[in-house]
This record gives structure tokens, sequence and C-alpha cells, in this order.
């Protein structure tokens, strides 16, 4: 199978130069990546229906005789539209085609056929509009649809797709070893190729894709514990002294039971002989996760090496950074910012004093792992919001040092069996506790009838000396204009509602320092009321915002209005969270009913990925995993036997590099290469 990925796509009879540049084009370069090429869809042609069970609308195969001879008719427009009749002994359907002048030639009257297609029910009969056909006897089964791009059709793909599997040795060497295979039921190979392009019925298909998908789950599974391993040859940053207590006594408050075991978890990791730390802090918003790093940047500075804490946006960096200095002021901690947005000769400056140790714990965004940032002995490598960066980028600010430790932080609740393989390479901390005195945010669903009282609600708090949050999201060009955009509704609001309240407004197309300058007048207190749009979204911190009213709820995904709604219940105050929706199906009310039930994220996060799938609950592959051919995130099934697998092949066979694993570890690099990660070594 391995030299198949060798073996260029022109090599198959039929398939020219011009041809295979098609087949690069749906990203098809050898006979082996062709094999990979699985069908997108089926027809299933292996369930015949009798025509007197055929419904309107429906997708069916029939198996039934030609009993009129085909009829041509010329159309308007000179085209042709051939009509024939075919019977089964239920009924009979009129079968039609348009502008194909070889069809009367290719059936033949009185013989019997399979056809495939679409039924329409008109006036007193039934129609299969240019339906599939194929002679009885060699049509059965189920066929594959593929992936087409224009000029090369699916007929051409699935011929392709056969010569390539006639290429397959009898024998092929499976990358699963068999007694892996025969303890969790999974076909081999050579079997599931076969049966995922051509399967005879609905069952070898499901075996085919069993087998698939487990391995394509177990593989990533495998490749991100290497990931892991690969970190574990080398020792880290050396950490002698523990100045975690030091550090809690600069804190306005004390730790929550949860804050400390995983501040101890750091320590423990950073001042082990042994391997680098590797740690992902895992709590849901509002659950303390800055503190819990900067302790760990304090003990990584006060040993004599530098800390790097990279935020996804300029706000956060800025906020932290803010943080930092109030919490750092009288300690001997010199601190930096960088993003993205400061003046070339601000961060030139910063630069220079990070390349000669001037600055000790540096603060900012995806300027941090650029070319030009390199650090004097960079000592811990921090991620804020983690669902943010992908596996490359988190590399990226270690390569910025000599085996630095590292610690990742993440409120997104990634469901359980989904965490296990994202964060597979990462021991995990997880803050189970909030801060105590906080309150569960209260929660309400309201159509926009009831705005008005809810901006008396709002106006109620603001007098009590609260703030809050107003959020609609953020209008595409073009979009239907009867979403609000950001600046009109805020200003409407100045005018009219809030004339007499402080208002600052927040939008997407503000230019960085812009929305910082808002957003720190908001902290201050300067603004009591801060209309935004979805840049609030992460990590933000005002304790004192006590509401946070969220227009056009219903564009918004779950886990998306559970981080906005971590915004309020910060501090002390009851807190409560307004979901506006005005166009609220029984669907959309179902969903949004789940925000007003929990305030637990992993129950939203399950909720989530159940209902709109993994593509829309991570964004753009935010979770920089490599891209799956078959397997699907939101499988929870398969992920828990992919696990269990992949748990079992690391027991009996100990190293990923052993000889009877050694196909096994090609498919992880692939995998791997193909997702522009470095092959694992
Ligand atoms: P997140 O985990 O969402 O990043 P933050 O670290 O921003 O949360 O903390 C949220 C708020 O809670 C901050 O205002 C922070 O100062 C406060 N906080 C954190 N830990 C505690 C604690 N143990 N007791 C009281 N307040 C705390
Ligand atoms: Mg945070």
């Amino acid at each position: 199978m391995a030299s198949m990925y060798k073996m260029p796509i022109s090599k198959l009879s039929g398939i020219g130069k011009k041809r295979a540049e098609l087949f690069n084009k749906l990203g098809v370069q050898s006979v082996g990546g062709l094999l990979n090429f699985y069908p997108r869809a089926y027809e299933d042609w292996s369930k015949i229906e009798k025509i007197d069970k055929l419904k309107h609308g429906g997708t069916y195969c029939i198996k039934a005789v030609l009993g009129t001879p085909i009829s041509d008719a010329k159309i308007s427009g000179g085209r042709i539209i051939s009509k024939g009749m075919v019977y089964d002994g239920t009924g009979s359907v009129q079968i039609v085609f348009f502008n194909n002048k070889y069809i009367s030639s290719m059936l033949n009257e009185g013989e019997e056929y399979l056809f495939y297609g679409k039924i329409n029910f008109k006036s007193f009969e039934k129609q299969m509009l240019a339906p599939m056909f194929s002679p009885v006897g060699s049509g059965a089964g189920i066929h594959p649809i593929y992936r087409q791009t224009a000029g090369l059709s699916g007929k051409t793909i699935s011929n392709a797709v056969k010569q390539a599997l006639s290429l397959l040795p009898k024998e092929i060497n499976d990358p699963v070893p068999e007694p892996v295979r025969r303890k969790f039921g999974l076909c081999g190979l050579r079997q599931a190729l076969n049966d995922i392009h051509f399967p005879k019925n609905a069952e070898a298909l499901e075996t085919a894709r069993k087998r698939l998908v487990t391995e394509e789950l177990f593989v990533l599974n495998l490749g991100m514990r290497s990931l892991k391993e690969h970190s574990r040859g080398v020792s880290g940053v050396k950490i002698k002294d523990d100045y975690s207590n030091d550090f809690e006594r600069l804190l306005p408050f004390k730790f929550t039971g949860a804050q400390k075991r995983a501040v101890k978890d750091c320590i423990n990791d950073m001042t082990a002989k042994s391997a680098p730390m590797n740690r992902l802090i895992q709590g849901d918003v509002g659950s303390g996760k800055t503190a819990v790093a900067a302790s760990a940047c304090y003990t990584v500075v006060k040993n004599g090496f530098q800390a790097a804490f990279m935020a996804p946006t300029e706000i956060l960096a800025r906020q932290h950074y803010e943080t930092f200095c109030r919490l750092f002021e009288n300690t001997d901690v010199k601190l930096g910012l960088l993003t993205g947005s400061m003046k070339e000769s601000e961060k030139k400056r910063i630069r220079q004093d990070l390349s000669n140790g001037k600055i000790n714990l540096v603060i900012g965004t995806h300027a941090l792992i650029t070319d030009k940032t390199e650090f004097n002995n960079l000592g811990l490598a921090v991620t804020d919001e983690q669902h943010r960066f992908g596996v490359a980028q988190r590399a990226k600010l270690i390569g910025k040092g000599k085996n630095p430790h590292l610690l990742v932080m993440s409120a997104t609740p990634i469901p359980r069996t989904l965490g296990l393989i994202i964060f597979g390479d990462l021991d995990i901390s997880i803050i189970d506790e909030l801060p105590p005195s906080r309150k569960p945010v209260k929660t309400m669903l309201i159509d926009g009838q009831k705005r008005k009282r809810a901006y008396n609600f709002i106006k109620s708090e603001i007098k009590s000396g609260r703030q809050a949050y107003i959020v609609c999201p953020l209008v595409e060009e073009g979009e239907l204009d009867n979403v609000a955009s950001a600046e009109e509704y805020a200003a409407e609001l100045m005018l009219k509602e809030f004339s007499d309240i402080p208002v600052g407004i927040v939008h997407g197309q503000m230019k960085s320092d812009e929305k910082d300058e808002v957003m720190q007048k908001f902290a201050a207190n300067e603004y009591s009321l801060l209309v935004a749009t979805t840049v609030i979204e992460v990590g933000v911190d005002v304790p004192n915002a006590s509401v946070i009213m969220i227009e056009n709820a219903e564009r918004f995904g779950l886990s998306q209005l559970h981080q906005l709604r971590g915004r309020v219940g910060r501090g002390k105050f009851q807190s409560y969270c307004v979901l506006v929706s005005d166009r609220c199906s029984a669907e959309t009310k179902k969903r949004l009913e789940v925000m007003c039930a929990t305030n637990d994220g992993f129950i939203i996060a399950d909720e989530d990925l159940k209902m709109r799938g993994p593509g829309d609950f991570f964004g753009e592959r935010q979770h920089g995993l490599p891209r799956m051919t078959i397997a699907d995130f939101a499988d929870t099934k398969s992920l828990e036997l992919s696990q269990k697998i992949a748990d079992y092949i690391m027991f009996v066979y100990k190293d990923i590099r052993c000889d009877e694993l050694r196909l096994l570890k090609a498919e992880i690099d692939r995998l791997f290469e193909r997702g522009g990660h470095n092959s694992l070594n």
C-alpha cells in the first residue's frame, strides 16, 4: 500500500496529463491518494422498491421491464425529450430523459433494468426524471458518489478507483496489526478499501466505514501522544525554587482549592528534573486561570528566566498586561507588552529588551511568535484561550527558547472525548471551582417586544452602580439590514434610551487602539454601558458588570454565548444574561433554552456539538488538528472506541517506533504532514 502513494495518478490508464491535473484539483495526487478519496455519499441500488410503494419526492431503485419502445420528441429550442413506460407487476412508471439522443438505442423494449432516480407524481402518472439505469445483474449494490470538479465525471473517477483497487496486491500489508483488528472487530484494509468504494450492501459499507473511521481517529490519537512523548526525551529549563507562596501574598484574594492544585501541578512539573512542563489548565470562564498562570510566571522569573504570555487578541493582551502591572507593582518583575498594532519603534525597543533580558515577563499577541522576536532565556511559554491557537503556533512559541516549560489555558469546554485527542499531548489540570461569593448568572430568553423592559432593567442596575454590556453581532457587508449594526444601534441607544448614561462602543472595524481606549474606559467605569460586537468575546474582565444583553442571540453558537455570558458574574454581584431573539423558531428556542437551564460549560459544549457539528463549534479549524478524510469529530462513539484502541496499542506494543507498528507509524506521519505539521520522529 505504501508504494501506492508514490505512484502518480497518471500511471492509471485513461488518465492523461489533463485528467491528472483535475484529480490534483480534488487533492488526489497518487494512486494511493485516490484509494483514500472516499465517496461523499452513496446511491443505494441494493434495496429494490415495488412501484406501488413509491412515494412522491422519494428517491428509489426499481426493477422494471421497458414495456414500450422509447419515443423521442422534439421540443422547443431543438431539444429532445425521450419517454417510455416501465412495469414491475405492481404498477407502472413513466421514465423521462432530456437531450440524450442515444437513450432509445440503449434501452430495449421487453428487457428488464434497474432504474434509480427521484419519483414525481404527475396527475395520474408516476414519473422518474432522468433516471440512471443499468441492466439487471450488473447494477445492483451501492454506488459511490464522489466529489467532482468540472471536466471530471463521477464515472471517470469511479473507473479510476476500480483500476486502482485492481492494482492492489491480493495480500496487502495492513498498518493495523492483526491482533488489534481481531480484538476490536475491524476488517482488513483490503476489504475496507474495496467496500468503502463499492459495497455490496449496507452492512459491507458499515463494516468498511467502521474500520476506516476508527483507524483515522486512533492514528490521530497516537500522533498526538507521540508529540507529547517527543518532548519527554529532553530535560526542561531548570527551575530550582518555588515562589508560589510569595506570589499568593501579592494577590488581593485567596486562591481557591482548585487554583492551588493547579499551581502546585505547575510547580511540580517545572521543578522536576525530567522533561519540560506540558500542561493544560482547563477551567470555565471566570474560574481564575490568569492568576494561576501569573503564579507560574512569577516562579520562573524569580529563578532567573523569562516568561511569555500569549493572548489571542489585542484587548486581552492589554488587559492581562495591566492586571500584571498592578500585581507585580512592588516586585522586581520587569514587564513588557508586545502587540501587532504597536508602533514599529516601540516594538523594536521591546524586542531589544527581550533579547538582552531586560524584560523578564512579556505579554503579547501573535507578535510574540514572529521571526523578529527573540528571547534571552525563555523559561516558560503561556498561551491563553488555547482554542484560538493551533498546535503549530503553540510549537512556535516554545521554539523561542531551549526546552521552555509550556502552560496552555482554555475556557472552551471541549467535550471530553474530543479533548482527549486535541489535548492528547498535554497533562491537564482542571479548575472546577469558582471563586467564593460568585453567584450563578441568571439567564432569560425574551423576544423583541420585551426589549423595553430589558432596557429598564439595565438602567436600574446601572443606577445601583453596576455596568452592562449589550452585544449585537457584527454585520457583514451586504447582509440584511434588519440585523442592527453595532454603530447604528448604539447611536440610537445613546440618543434615546440611555441618553443620560455614558455609553461606549466597540466593533470589529475599529482600530485596535481605538477599541482598547473604549475598553479601558469601560473597565475604569467611565462608561456604564458598553455596546459591542463579538470582540468582547474572550477573556475580558470587568467584575463590576452585572448584565449582558445579547441581541440576535440565535446568530451565535451556544459555546460562544457561554463565553459572552462569562463577561458577567465575575464579581460579587448577582448577574444576569438576557438573550433577545425575534426570529425564534422552535428549534432555536430549544437551543437557547439550554443556556437558560444551565451554567455548566461542558453541558453546553456537548449540546452545541450535537446540534451544530464540530465545524461550527470550532470556527475555522481553530483546534489546529490535521484535517480528517472520513472521521467526524462529532462522532463520540468512534472517538471513544479509537481512544480505547490507542490505549490498547500502547499497552501491547509500548513503543510506536517498534517494528510491528512500522506501517502504522508511517500513517501517523502521513496524517500530520497533511495537516502541515512536521513529521514526528
Ligand atoms: P478566566 O479563568 O476566565 O480567565 P480570570 O482569570 O480572568 O478568569 O478571573 C476572573 C476574575 O476572578 C478576575 O477578576 C480575577 O481577579 C478574579 N479571581 C480569580 N481568582 C479569584 C479568587 N480565588 N478569589 C476571588 N476572585 C478571583
Ligand atoms: Mg481568561
